[in-house]
């Protein structure tokens, strides 16, 4: 009978459902939420669950920033359940506009990357699934952080904690949008424009890391993390990955 055929595989999915509660239908993608914003605009609507890398573009740089991409990599890994590690490998970063190695996230330091003073950048590439945008997953990038932050020991504050809390939270910044984050400025005032650190602050009363030009913690535990506002905006980047 035609209708007990189509009854089954019904039943059949119904009870799938049921049974993953935490898979949603392409309705179930979200891209933003209080204080965090998937970088949609780089193309990026999700992360994956396969590793990731971090390499660096010279010896000194991995010198550098092995700490700081150490302390990202660890916290990256127990919020999203994807594995980040950090490597020795060095690699030169590819000509702007094209992409690395899948899953490569290469750091380096450099003097004003974008010609404007303490500002760093970071280059994203996505996966290209033409018509499933849930799978268009960070796919890896580079970061340059900015050389002038260890320029003095006062770049961002005079107080040597907070200093080296937002030198940690500038090179994590990068990092977060290597992996999908985009600054969750908002027009929270209701003036009609968006502002510079114009965001939805944690409980605590700081900005969310990704904030822009830059936010986070500042004391000397907390400093380079990704904040209460963050973090479920790193999660739902995998919560979207094979959603559609
Ligand atoms: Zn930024």
């Amino acid at each position: 009978m035609r209708v007990a055929r189509l009854t089954l595989p019904a039943l059949l999915a119904a009870l799938l459902l049921a049974l993953a509660p935490g898979r949603a239908s392409a309705a179930g993608l979200v891209y933003s939420g209080t204080g965090w914003k998937i970088a949609t605009k780089d193309g990026i609507h999700s992360l994956s669950p396969k590793p990731y890398v971090f390499t660096f573009t010279d010896t000194a740089s991995r010198t550098r920033l092995t700490p700081y991409a150490k302390a990202a990599a660890t916290q990256l890994t127990s919020v999203t359940g994807t594995t980040f590690t950090v490597s020795t490998t060095i690699e030169v970063p590819p000509a702007e506009g094209s992409c690395p190695t899948e899953h490569h996230l290469i750091l380096g330091v450099k003097y004003r990357p974008v010609g404007s003073k303490g500002m760093s950048h970071a280059w994203n590439c996505y996966t290209n699934r033409p018509g499933q945008p849930d799978y268009h997953a960070a796919w890896g990038g580079w970061a340059w952080i900015d050389s002038e932050y260890w320029s003095t020991s006062s770049w961002f504050s005079t107080n040597s904690t907070v200093n080296t809390a937002r030198i940690k939270n500038a090179v994590s910044h990068e990092i977060g949008h290597l992996v999908g984050l985009d600054h969750p400025n908002k027009d929270l005032d209701g003036d009609g424009t968006v502002e510079s650190y114009e965001c939805a602050k944690t409980t605590g009363g700081y900005l969310p890391l990704m904030c822009s030009p830059h936010g986070g913690y500042t004391s000397s535990t907390n400093g380079g993390k990704f904040t209460s506002r963050d973090t479920p905006g790193l999660r739902q980047l995998v919560d979207n990955y094979g959603m559609g």
